[in-house]
């Protein structure tokens, strides 16, 4: 059984094996965690994490329950420590942008926060050399292929979570599924498609719920033809501790087809990340296919070279016996027409197009109350505060009227502030902090990424003849 962190993360945070820093949501750093400094970075605390919000060693990391906040500590260079003058300012302009990045984070956390309360991070766990805590804090997370779709080093475009989730779904890829997939790319529909296929959970057993059979094993077959991209992926995936489920080839699939070592991988499903997806298409065939018409007029090919000059009979990469699901992925319509067109004259039906398109709703707690930097902003622009005064003074006795009268006042106009008590209103929302009470207010993310690509979906039926037929007859105690 693997021991990949992706499939069996276990409670805690392991030596050696792959964790999420989680900064922010958007912002997740994927480590693999190490108490020995291989790199030589001239910590004395052994390797260390430097982000933002502080550097974070790894000891401190190591042996952790998932979801662990932890809080930065403060780190010995011992003899690297000596840096030059230019350094040294360097350390004082990052320190000062991390210290004005936090002030933002905690303020953004108090208007996150569900019950409305800055929680403060937990005591590192005993025996872990913190030194001293400094700036911030971070989360550590087991890896997923969501997370690693956000931080994953980008070698390529990827397919982000909503195109792969809705993909996997359409392409039935479950435990014990064959699945191709070309170009990898920067593997993030690799991982994503590994967790789908994986079949060795001990609690799944197998398909017919019994843990005695011997559950069938699905597989990744990943084709990459950029060499470096190849290189990458396979030491990722080997890093991941993936091997025996994703099986990646450096080739080119227009040129040469999906089979390894003239093997076949019995695919189930195909996923098509490609330019030109109608050229891979004369390869995932059942049977030698004719010469294709139109724009895509390619010869079809009857071997698969692998090096090897003398020619094969032609052997599917296909499972022969169940339909066969297939996706591609293309961001322009005229390549969409082109894969549709090879499609039909490849005997692909159920052909049909989607496009997924995300929008991200933000929901926040909208603060009712006021901060010091509003107050210093009664220096700078007395009249933009005293609107806010107003509408919070409004605001705050709507509240009141609620609670002690259950009369419901808002949209009703209040007085307007005398002058005089300005000083002493703004001092009282200042003490306030009465945002559990705040409006649930939610909007939607500023920058909508709208179109990601096209999905084309078709089916390619299993073949039936006559013995199949009379087979299945045998086999059904149904009369016709
Ligand atoms: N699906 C990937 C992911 O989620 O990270 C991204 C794929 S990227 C957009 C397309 C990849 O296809 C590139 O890495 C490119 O090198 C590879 N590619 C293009 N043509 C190919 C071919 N004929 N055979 C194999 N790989 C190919």
């Amino acid at each position: 059984p693997t021991t990949s962190p992706f499939l069996h993360p276990g409670p805690c945070s392991v030596e050696d094996k792959l964790a999420i820093i989680h900064l922010r949501r958007d912002l997740q750093l994927p480590t693999i965690l190490r108490q020995r400094d291989d790199d030589n970075e001239g910590y004395v605390e052994g390797k260390v994490v430097n982000t933002r919000f502080g550097s974070f060693p790894h000891s401190t990391l190591i042996g952790l329950p998932w979801g662990s906040q932890v809080r930065a500590s403060k780190v010995d260079t011992g003899s690297r420590g000596r840096r030059g003058k230019g350094d040294e300012k360097k350390r004082k302009r990052e320190e000062s942008e991390a210290a004005e990045i936090l002030t933002k984070r905690s303020k953004l956390a108090e208007t996150e926060d569900d019950d409305g309360e800055v929680s403060t991070p937990p005591t590192p766990k005993e025996g872990a050399e913190v030194v001293a805590a400094s700036s911030g804090f971070i989360h550590l997370l087991p890896p997923t292929p969501e997370n690693w779709t956000i931080s994953l080093p980008h070698r390529t475009q990827v397919v982000y979570t909503p195109d792969y989730s809705y993909i996997l779904h359409r392409l039935r890829a479950r435990p014990g599924t064959n699945i191709i997939e070309a170009g990898a790319g920067s593997g993030s529909f690799t991982h994503a498609s590994a967790r789908a296929v994986y079949s060795g959970y001990p609690e799944m057993g197998d398909v017919n719920g019994s843990t005695t059979k011997k559950r069938k094993r699905g597989k990744v077959w990943s084709f990459e033809f950029h060499e470096q991209r190849h290189m990458k992926l396979e030491k990722e995936i080997h890093d991941h501790g993936l091997d025996g489920i994703v099986q990646i080839t450096h080739r080119d699939v227009c040129e040469d087809g999906f089979l390894v070592n003239g093997e076949s991988p019995n695919a189930d499903a195909i996923f098509l990340d490609l330019p030109a997806p109608w050229l891979a298409l004369p390869h995932l065939t059942r049977s030698k296919p004719p010469p294709l018409k139109g724009p895509n007029g390619i010869a079809p090919t009857d071997s698969v070279s692998n090096g090897d000059a003398s020619p094969k009979p032609f052997v599917s990469p296909l499972n022969p016996s169940a339909p066969v699901h297939l996706c591609t992925f293309s961001p322009c319509i005229e390549q969409v027409q082109r894969t549709v067109s090879a499609m039909r004259q490849l005997g692909w039906v159920d052909i049909s197009m989607v496009e997924v398109s995300q929008k991200r709703f933000d929901i926040l707690r909208q603060r009712i109350g006021i901060d010091n930097g509003a107050q210093r902003g009664l220096q700078t622009s007395p009249a933009s505060v005293d609107e806010a005064l107003q509408r919070l003074v409004e605001v705050e006795g709507n509240l009141r009227n609620f609670h002690e009268q259950g009369e419901r006042t808002e949209g009703k106009k209040s007085e307007k502030i005398n002058p005089n008590n300005r000083e002493k209103i703004l001092e009282s929302l200042v003490e306030k902090k009465v945002y559990k009470e705040g409006r649930l207010v939610h909007r939607t993310e500023q920058e909508v990424k709208t179109h990601t690509s096209y999905l084309v979906f078709a089916v390619l039926p299993q073949e039936w003849s006559e013995e199949d037929e009379k087979r299945a007859r045998a086999e059904w105690p149904i009369k016709i």
